[in-house]
């Protein structure tokens, strides 16, 4: 199954939806989001709906993808930290984008199923098991930080490894709803726009939620 038709669908509704970045809907057009999946909704791949990946966590709908990714302006060769690497659809789609992608996520198996995704595409991501609400130290600053999941307030340690020029998207709210926070750099000085209206698992860590969500 390629699902080819599907995909297509599926990009047409994420224009139709107010996607206009014509390298976000390139790269969403190519990858096999079916492969990021739990077997038992391949067929339902390319709605635009977020789906079960396994430890209680989700791929995110791929409007959020696309309009995260979208916020973010990237250019290729950008060095760009994912917090939530999830099933690993994200990072490649950043890495397909030309960007140089570090990726973290606090389940093991997760990041273990990411890595053999990543091999088979023959894609170099760098990725840790672990909290991500801490940051990459080691590799910042970054160009772009991209959260996947649903913080409390913006982890601070994220703001500090954004390059000048950086720009972090972040899920902010309750554990229920969330704005999305689009943050941009200028030397210490930080703006920030709000979107109302995302949904995301929560993130658990150190400067995010305690332990007790899924
Ligand atoms: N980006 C993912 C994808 O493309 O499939 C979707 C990610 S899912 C919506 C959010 C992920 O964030 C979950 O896999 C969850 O385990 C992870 N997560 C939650 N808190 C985290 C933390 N502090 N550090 C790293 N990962 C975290």
């Amino acid at each position: 199954m390629r699902f080819e038709t599907e995909r297509a669908e599926m990009i047409e509704v994420l224009r139709q939806k107010g996607i206009w970045d014509e390298n976000v809907l390139r790269v969403m057009g190519t990858v096999e989001r079916h492969h990021f999946v739990d077997a038992p909704f391949v067929n339902r791949a390319y709605e635009d709906s977020a789906l079960p990946i396994g430890q209680e966590q989700t791929i995110s709908q791929p409007y959020t993808v696309a309009f995260m990714t979208q916020a973010l302006q990237l250019k290729r060769g950008e060095k760009v930290l994912e917090v939530g690497t999830g099933s690993g659809y994200q990072a490649v789609v950043l890495a397909l984008l030309g960007c140089r992608v570090f990726t973290i996520e606090r389940h093991l198996p997760l990041v273990a199923r990411a890595r053999k995704t990543f091999d088979r595409l023959n894609l170099h991501i760098a990725s840790k098991g672990g909290d991500g609400s801490v940051g990459w130290s080691e590799f910042a600053p970054f160009d772009a930080i991209i959260v996947t999941a649903g913080a409390p307030d913006i982890p601070p340690p994220l703001k500090d490894q954004l390059a000048d020029g950086g720009r972090l998207v972040v899920p902010v709210g309750d554990r229920e709803i969330q704005k999305l926070l689009v943050v941009r750099r200028t030397g210490s000085h930080f703006t920030q726009q709000e979107i109302d209206g995302f949904k995301f698992v929560p993130l658990i860590g150190k400067n995010a939620w305690s332990n007790g969500g899924k």
